[in-house]
C-alpha cells in the first residue's frame, strides 16, 4: 500500500515580552506576507505596511515548485490552497514549431520530495490566502502606507520608518519586501540602484476556457493540465490552466521593444503581439486569436548585494527587491517565499531582543540565502540563452541533452 506522507505544519511559538520583537515589513506582496506568517509563527509581533490603496495581486499565473509548496504547507496552508491549486500532470518542453523535446512527470518528481506538489495558481487566490493566514496568526496590515525613508537609531537597537504621509513608526526590526523598484534597497545601499533590463519583456494572457472547448486541438490543454514550454529563435511560450480547468494561462517572452525610460508595464498590441508566433506551433495563434488585449511587462533582474543588511542588526531585505530574476525557472516568488521561512526560523531562536541576538540571526538568514538565490538569477539568465537560441548544431545539442531526462510511457 502507498504511504501517505505529509508534511507538518508548525506551531506558534509563545514568547514573553523581553524577547518578543516588533518587526515592521514593507511590502505586502507574495515575499512580504510570507516573511509576516513566517515570523508571527517565530512568535513576534508584525506589522506590514503596503503603499498600494487595497491588498490585491496584479498577474495571471504563477506555478508553485515543490521546494515552496513544502514552504507554504509548513505555514499550516494546505488546507485553503487546495481549492485553488491545479496539479499539472507534467512539463512538456517543444520547439517552437510543436515537436516534444522531452517530457517530465511531475507527480513521479514530487514523489522524490515526499509530501510536496507542483502546484500552478491564479495569483489573486495564492496572494489572497498568504494574507488571510497572516492576519489569522495576528499580523496588522495598513494600506496607503508607503515608506519613504528610514532611519537606524544610535542606540541601534531599532528602526525608525517615515511614511509619505509624515507618519514615523518606530520597529526592533525591519524587514524590505518592497519588490524589484525597491526604495529601501536604495536607502540600505546609499545610492540609486535601478533594476536591470534583460532584454526581454513579457505579455501576460489570461483566456477563458469555455472558448478554448470549443475547438478539440485547444481543449486538450484544458482537460489533461500540464505545462507546456515552446522554445524558439529569441523568444519562447508558456502555458498552463488554472483554477481546475476555468482559466488558461499563457505567457509569450520575447525580445523587449518598450521606450527604455518608459514605463515598465504597457498595454500592448495584440496584432503585433500575434505576428511574433504566426509561424510557430499552430496552436499557439489559434490561442492567440481568442486575445482581445493584453499587457506587456519589461523583464529585469537584481543582481544581489555585497550585504543584505544593516550592520545594526535592525533591518534587512528579501524577495525581489534584493534577487529579482528572470521567471523563466518559475522561481522568483518562490525565493521569496523560501527567504521568509529561513528568515522565520532564525528569528525563532532569538533569546531577548539585544543587537547581538538580532545581527546573528541576520546574519545566519543572508549565509543560508545568498548563494542560492544568486544561483537561480544566474541559471534564469543562462535559461534565456538556451530557451531562445535560432535553429541550428546549438539548438539541436540543447535538444539533445533535454532528451536525458525521461519521457513517461505512453508519449
Ligand atoms: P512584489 O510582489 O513586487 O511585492 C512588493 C510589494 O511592496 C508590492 O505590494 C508593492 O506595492 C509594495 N511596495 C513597494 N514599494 C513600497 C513602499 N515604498 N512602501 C510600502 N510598500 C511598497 N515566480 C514564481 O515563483 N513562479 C512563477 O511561475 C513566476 N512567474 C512569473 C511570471 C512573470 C511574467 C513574472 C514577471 C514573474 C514571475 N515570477 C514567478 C516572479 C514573482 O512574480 C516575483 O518574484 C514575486 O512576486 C516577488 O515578490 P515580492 O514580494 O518580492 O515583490
Amino acid at each position: 500500500m502507498a504511504t501517505e506522507y505529509s508534511i507538518s505544519a508548525k506551531e506558534k511559538i509563545v514568547r514573553g515580552e523581553e524577547s518578543k520583537l516588533k518587526v515592521v515589513v514593507v511590502g505586502a506582496g507574495l515575499g512580504g506576507l510570507g516573511a509576516a506568517i513566517s515570523i508571527l509563527l517565530a512568535g513576534h509581533d508584525v506589522l506590514v505596511l503596503e503603499s498600494a490603496s487595497e491588498i490585491a495581486e496584479v498577474g495571471a499565473g504563477i506555478q508553485v515548485l515543490p521546494n515552496s509548496s513544502r514552504v507554504l504547507q509548513t505555514w499550516g496552508m494546505k488546507p485553503m490552497l487546495s481549492r485553488y491549486a491545479t496539479r499539472p500532470k507534467q512539463l512538456n518542453m517543444l520547439g517552437w514549431k510543436g515537436n516534444l523535446i522531452s517530457s517530465m512527470d511531475f507527480h513521479a518528481s514530487a514523489a522524490q520530495y515526499p509530501g510536496t506538489f507542483y502546484w500552478d495558481f491564479h495569483r489573486a487566490n495564492l496572494h489572497k490566502c498568504l494574507y488571510d493566514r497572516a492576519v489569522e496568526l495576528g499580523a496588522e496590515v495598513r494600506c496607503n502606507a508607503r515608506v519613504q525613508d528610514v532611519r537606524i537609531e544610535d542606540d541601534g537597537l531599532s528602526a525608525s520608518v517615515t511614511l509619505y504621509s509624515g507618519e514615523v513608526l518606530q520597529t526592533d526590526l525591519l524587514v524590505g519586501a518592497d519588490g524589484i523598484n525597491s526604495k529601501l534597497r536604495e536607502l540600505l545601499l546609499g545610492y540609486p540602484d535601478p533594476p536591470t533590463p534583460t532584454g526581454d519583456l513579457a505579455y501576460r494572457l489570461l483566456l477563458s476556457t469555455k472558448d478554448m472547448m470549443k475547438d478539440p486541438e485547444l481543449a486538450s490543454f484544458v482537460t489533461d493540465p500540464q505545462v507546456n514550454y515552446w522554445m524558439g529563435p529569441a523568444a519562447h511560450a508558456v502555458n498552463y490552466v488554472l483554477r481546475g480547468g476555468e482559466l488558461f494561462n499563457m505567457v509569450l517572452l520575447v525580445p523587449d521593444d518598450m521606450p527604455a525610460d518608459g514605463a515598465s508595464t504597457l498595454e500592448g498590441n495584440v496584432e503585433e503581439m500575434r505576428a511574433l508566433y504566426k509561424d510557430w506551433d499552430p496552436r499557439i495563434p489559434k490561442l492567440l486569436s481568442l486575445c482581445e488585449s493584453v499587457y506587456k511587462w519589461r523583464l529585469c533582474i537584481r543582481q544581489g548585494m555585497d550585504s543584505w543588511s544593516h550592520p545594526s542588526g535592525a533591518w534587512t531585505m528579501l524577495g525581489d527587491a534584493v534577487h529579482a530574476t528572470l521567471p523563466y525557472l518559475a522561481s522568483g516568488a518562490g525565493m521569496a517565499l523560501e527567504d521568509g521561512a529561513v528568515l522565520g526560523e532564525c528569528l525563532s531562536r532569538i533569546k531577548d531582543k539585544s543587537a547581538a541576538e538580532k545581527k546573528l540571526a541576520l546574519r545566519v538568514y543572508e549565509q543560508c540565502r545568498k548563494g542560492r538565490t544568486e544561483m537561480v538569477v544566474n541559471r534564469g539568465n543562462l535559461q534565456q540563452y538556451l530557451y531562445h537560441l535560432d535553429d541550428g548544431p546549438e539548438q539541436e545539442e540543447r535538444d539533445r541533452k533535454m532528451r536525458v531526462v525521461p519521457t513517461p510511457p505512453g508519449e
